[in-house]
């Protein structure tokens, strides 16, 4: 129903049957679909030509291609195929069937081992992109997508940056990512560690996981902007100390000082029960 256009129609009819709507962002809709000859069900991003027509936006969606087709992970969504037309682009991705994450919460805060179980899967994700220079940069319990069996998948790499589209100071410069899990040091835009503040989101997603609520906020963005910035936040009496212990080194303003990937794969916390996840290079 939303694509008017017939050539685009038969484009991805003569593949995809076309079903209902999973979710909008910003410049796209996600549709659920099957592959006609094989059954498969697949996840199909449909981005708008028209909307993303800027120079900086079309190498933002050339970005995304080439970032995804490159990861292979059990907690990253994988990209199957790419399909364009004149006036639209179709992301043919891995169908993630138990929707975001971000619904799960707004339930109800999580008991710690079920957090912890999908910080690690998340830490897992995070930590294998970062291995291979890729900051995903926008990095929500809304781009955490849940599978059938209840595990973690990374969707959404539209804002990640690699490497070479760093500058020569080695430092990423666009204002990006969504308010709440920003870290301190973008909104003092002084150019920043695509790792550290991936690990700084991580830490708000966590929070959150375990809290029921953002650890940052407050209705005026300015207000809020500034807990940030001053790293002002309060954990729940009931949390842990082990836990609350974690989130002070994940929450740390200081880029400098802030935990690493490395080192938080070797917490008390985080290490209860983890298994090395294992995955083909
Ligand atoms: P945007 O870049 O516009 O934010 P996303 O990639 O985040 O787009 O997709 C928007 C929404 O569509 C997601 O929040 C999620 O609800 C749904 N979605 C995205 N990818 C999948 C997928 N592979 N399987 C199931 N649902 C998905
Ligand atoms: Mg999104």
């Amino acid at each position: 129903p939303e694509i008017e256009n017939v050539a685009e129609h038969n484009a991805l009819f003569g593949k995809y049957e076309l079903g209902r709507l999973l979710g909008c962002g910003a410049f796209a809709k996600v549709y659920y679909a099957r592959n006609v000859q094989s059954g498969q069900s697949v996840a199909i991003k449909i981005i708008n030509k028209k909307k993303i027509s800027g120079t900086s936006l079309v190498a933002n969606v050339k970005r995304e291609i080439s970032i995804m087709s490159r990861l292979h992970h059990p907690h990253i969504v994988k990209l199957h195929e790419v399909l364009a037309t004149k006036s639209k682009i179709f992301f043919v991705m891995e169908f993630v069937k138990g929707g975001e994450l971000f619904a799960k919460i707004s339930k109800g805060r999580f008991s710690e081992d079920l957090s912890r179980k999908y910080f690690q899967q998340l830490i897992s994700a995070v930590g294998y992109c970062h291995s291979r220079g890729v900051f995903h940069r926008d990095l929500k319990p809304e781009n955490l997508l849940l599978d059938e069996n209840g595990n973690l998948k990374v969707s959404d790499f539209g804002l990640s940056a690699v490497k070479e589209q760093i500058r020569p100071d080695g430092m990423l410069h666009t204002l990006c990512g969504t308010p709440a899990y920003v870290a301190p040091e973008i909104l003092s835009k002084k150019g920043y560690d695509g790792a550290k503040v991936d690990v700084w989101s991580c830490g708000v997603i966590l929070f959150v996981l375990a809290a029921g609520y953002l650890p940052f906020n407050d209705p005026n963005l300015m207000v809020m902007y500034k807990k940030i910035y001053k790293g002002e936040y309060r954990c729940p009496r009931w949390m842990s100390p082990d836990l609350k212990r974690f989130l002070s080194r994940l929450l740390d303003t200081n880029p400098e000082t802030r935990i690493t990937v490395h080192e938080i794969i070797s917490d008390p916390w985080f290490r209860k029960g983890y298994k090395e996840i294992k995955f083909h290079q």
